[in-house]
């Protein structure tokens, strides 16, 4: 059996999906038409609302200064007379959503990500928090976080942030070397993050999670070393450990920098195995797809009961099957429909000026798709699954001869129907969920190239 690391990252590091949805985003398509999007709205909401609450996520787009590896769906400005104009046409989206609604929502899980939530003043936060609670009840077990910038966090965010209900923040780190920094234009004191943390801790944040990159442009092994240690000395409850993604075709401000500073795959390979080591050393536990969090946290916690979902916020412990999303290019999932709001600023005005529903593309889930989609939640999320003989007509043909591969090379046992990802394995959850993704292999292994980062 090949059980060697280095060798089956080589083999195995290809450009694929993070799966927080399936299908995921590029096999969706314009709705010419979103009355069935609409329906299906109504009636999943009304199926689970009040036994399982609903989540929100809020698109926040605005940054002050620029990273240059960012992919995220931002718009940089420095003129914050923005904030008004786009919380009124966020509130009046929620308010469009709210009449598709046939009883009083309950909130769940709620989600402020970006672009920087944290360019907003507190006072507008409060604005909009007020306008989103007025219309609706919040959940006895609920869980509320905040994506946060080291360099503009007050403590008058957090303290905000705090009486909502707010218990988890998501600090964007990416790397604490100056020089990395630098190069990415993303120049931030340790001394912020300190200071960030200390002060959500003191507000009352419950759980800190930092994002870091690794493949990011100047990185060595030396630096990538400093920077876990670094971090690990704040302690944060959760660490987000991404590969840095190069699509300079989508990204263009990734061809700011210079390609030849970007690390090589194997350097970068070396790179999470240096992180990983450090991390589980100290006392991190590596929960799946480039995250770990430390024994006591509520995403330990439920991945340890088996009761981690997953969705476009990423990895989450409140299990909610209906999420809506708000703002620029945001994303709903009703469970059996994906929609995707417009990306671009004056389109999303004008659609809500008009009284519509700001939404571009989507996707309307078949009932394979849906028996896919679970197979590949459970593994992202339980680390097994159990392949049902009914779905043999489905599986057999591409998913069980990949699987079977991934046995031999260690990833993986199969006995009985049975699934169970081995500790080798979770290395490579990304590339097992994709043994069940037979939209990927209907439209052609290969043609997705630049579409999805690597898998490390
Ligand atoms: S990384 Fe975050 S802060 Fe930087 S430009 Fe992108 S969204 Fe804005």
């Amino acid at each position: 059996m090949n059980r060697d690391i280095p060798a089956l990252l080589s083999k195995y590091n290809r450009e694929i999906p993070r799966y927080t949805s399936y299908p995921t985003v590029p096999y969706w398509q314009d709705f010419e038409d979103i009355r069935a999007y609409r329906e299906n709205f109504q009636s999943r909401f009304s199926a689970g609302n009040r036994q399982e609450g609903i989540a929100l996520y809020l698109h926040l787009p605005f940054c002050d200064t620029l990273c240059t590896y960012c992919g995220c769906n931002k718009i940089i400005t420095t003129n914050h007379s923005v904030e008004e104009d786009y919380l009124n046409a966020i509130i009046a989206e929620w308010y469009q959503y709210r009449k598709l609604m046939s009883e009083t929502p309950v909130i769940r899980e709620l989600h402020l990500g970006g672009g920087t939530p944290t360019f907003f003043s507190a006072d507008n936060l409060r604005r909009l928090l007020n306008c989103l609670f007025d219309l609706a009840d919040v959940h006895d077990n609920r869980s509320f976080s905040v994506e946060g910038h080291p360099n503009n966090t007050t403590k008058a965010h957090l303290k905000l942030l705090s009486q909502f209900g707010f218990r988890r923040i998501s600090l964007g780190v990416q790397d604490h070397n100056p020089e990395v920094q630098r190069i990415i234009n993303r120049v931030q004191p340790y001394e912020n993050v300190q200071k960030v943390t200390e002060w959500a801790r003191e507000a009352g944040f419950s759980s800190v999670n930092f994002d870091l990159i690794y493949g990011l442009p100047r990185q060595t092994e030396k630096s990538i070393e400093k920077t876990i240690r670094d971090t690990i000395a704040l302690r944060p409850d959760r660490i987000a450990f991404y590969s840095y993604a190069h699509v300079p075709w989508k990204a263009k401000a990734q061809r700011l920098y210079d390609e030849r500073d970007l690390p090589l795959p194997e350097e970068k390979i070396r790179f999470y195995l240096i992180a990983r080591q450090l991390f589980v050393e100290a006392g991190y536990v590596d929960i799946g797809m480039d995250h770990f969090a430390l024994p006591g946290d509520d995403l330990y916690k439920a991945f340890q009961e088996g009761g981690l979902h997953r969705n476009f916020m990423g990895y989450t412990d409140a299990r909610t099957n209906f999420l809506v999303g708000l703002g620029l290019s945001a994303i709903s999932d009703t469970g059996t429909a994906y929609a995707q709001n417009t990306k671009k600023l004056s389109d999303y005005y004008r659609l809500i000026q008009s009284g519509m529903l700001p939404v571009k593309k989507g996707y309307l889930l078949s009932p394979t798709d849906r028996i896919l989609r679970e197979y590949i939640l459970d593994i992202a999320c339980k680390g097994s699954t159990f392949l049902q003989a009914e779905h043999d007509g489905l599986l057999n043909r591409y998913v069980l001869p990949e699987l079977r591969t991934m046995v031999t090379d260690g990833l993986l046992t199969l006995n009985n129907r049975q699934i169970q990802v081995t500790p080798i394995g979770r290395l490579f959850l990304r590339n097992i969920c994709h043994a069940f993704d037979l939209k990927n292999r209907d439209a052609g292994f290969g043609q997705d190239k630049g579409r999805f980062s690597q898998a490390v």
